[in-house]
């Protein structure tokens, strides 16, 4: 970027929203960070992922939902942010099947009020976190940005959907720039403690039983965090109009994979229990990043057994 900006982080306090606020503090922004600190996983986590960044003088924390008119209004008002980094939301594939009300309500309803406060303010810049999920079981193989999205599997990817949709409705009625970033399962240090690498990790230096559904065939796209903060980066220098982008490494990998990697790894054989496939969970991801590589210069680097390792590196610095 050019020049320094005051940019709103929703979600700021999450995993990749945290490795966001601190490389663009590294690169003398401004950022307000804003996040609920729910409890889909213990906001003590949330805490301490941003805990390197507190007490930095361009950090601003604001603890607050997206769904609160009042609050944004305010933030906008004492802040004025020029652009935001909309992160904010309710992931989780199979938690989403068990209470859909709550992902419309703040994956949809939550852009939406988002989207609306900044309408109100004048602000016309966002990048919006999308998912590699809208795909569903896509039968074109890797996944296009021009492939038709219609056949979401579960209430999260189409509240993504959603969310994708409300952003070019904003474009089309008030000239937004709105970047949406389907990004492919993201992993690194502050993981998700829900996600599979993540949680099997933990389960594997503990000793535990690991879950494995669908008899370890399924596979994915596997993202390192620090090619997602890139990817995000350069979609901030590029916004111009709706655009939609990929951003994966291009790779996949299978379930029964990614375990040898992390069994190697750690140097512990896993114990595990199998299971049946899940409803909501697509069998496959994997990413044409052409259209990124293009028009973005992305250009991801870090390979999968690169990242597991620095993964278990950071998970064994936290024991
Ligand atoms: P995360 O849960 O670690 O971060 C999301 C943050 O949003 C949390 O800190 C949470 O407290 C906050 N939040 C949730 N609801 C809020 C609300 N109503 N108001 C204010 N803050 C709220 O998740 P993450 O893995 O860092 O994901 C960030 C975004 O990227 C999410 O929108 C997610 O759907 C999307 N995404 C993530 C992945 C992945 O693999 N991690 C893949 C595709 C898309």
């Amino acid at each position: 970027m050019e020049s320094t900006k005051t940019i709103l982080v929703t979600g700021g306090a999450g995993f990749i929203g945290s490795h966001l606020c601190e490389f663009l503090l590294q690169n003398g922004h401004q950022v307000i960070c804003y996040d609920n600190f729910n409890d889909f996983y213990n906001p003590i986590v949330k805490e301490k992922n941003i805990n390197t960044i507190i007490h930095n003088p361009q950090f601003s924390l604001i603890k607050a939902d997206i769904r609160n008119k009042e609050e944004l209004n305010q933030v906008f008002q004492k802040y004025c942010p020029e652009l935001v980094v909309h992160l904010a939301g309710m992931p989780g594939v199979r938690q989403s099947i068990e209470d859909p009300f709550l992902y419309f309500d703040v994956n949809v309803t939550g852009t939406l009020t988002l989207l609306e406060t900044m309408k109100k303010f004048e602000v016309k810049d966002m990048i919006f976190a999308s998912s590699s999920s809208v795909y569903g079981n896509n039968l074109r193989v890797p996944f296009s940005e021009k492939d038709q999205v219609d056949k979401q599997i579960s209430p999260y990817a189409s509240s993504k959907k959603s969310g994708e949709s409300l952003c070019y409705t904003y474009n089309n009625l008030y000239k937004f720039n709105i970047t949406c970033l389907r990004f492919f399962t993201v992993y690194g240090p502050r993981q998700r403690p829900d996600l599979a690498i993540h949680k099997f990790t933990d389960k594997i230096l503990k000793g535990k039983p690991i879950q494995v559904y669908g008899e370890g065939h399924t596979a994915r796209d596997y993202t390192y965090i620090s090619d997602i903060t890139a990817g995000i980066y350069k979609s901030i220098n590029f916004l111009n109009g709706y655009n939609i982008y990929n951003i994966g490494e291009s790779v996949t990998i299978s379930l029964n994979k990614m375990i040898e990697t992390i069994e190697k790894t750690l140097g512990i054989k896993a114990i595990k229990e199998y299971f049946p496939g899940q409803p909501g969970d697509v069998g496959l991801t994997f990413a044409d990043i052409s259209k990124a590589r293009n028009e973005l210069a992305f250009d991801p680097k870090v390979s999968f057994d690169e990242g597991i390792e620095y993964f278990v590196k950071w998970k064994l610095s936290q024991i």
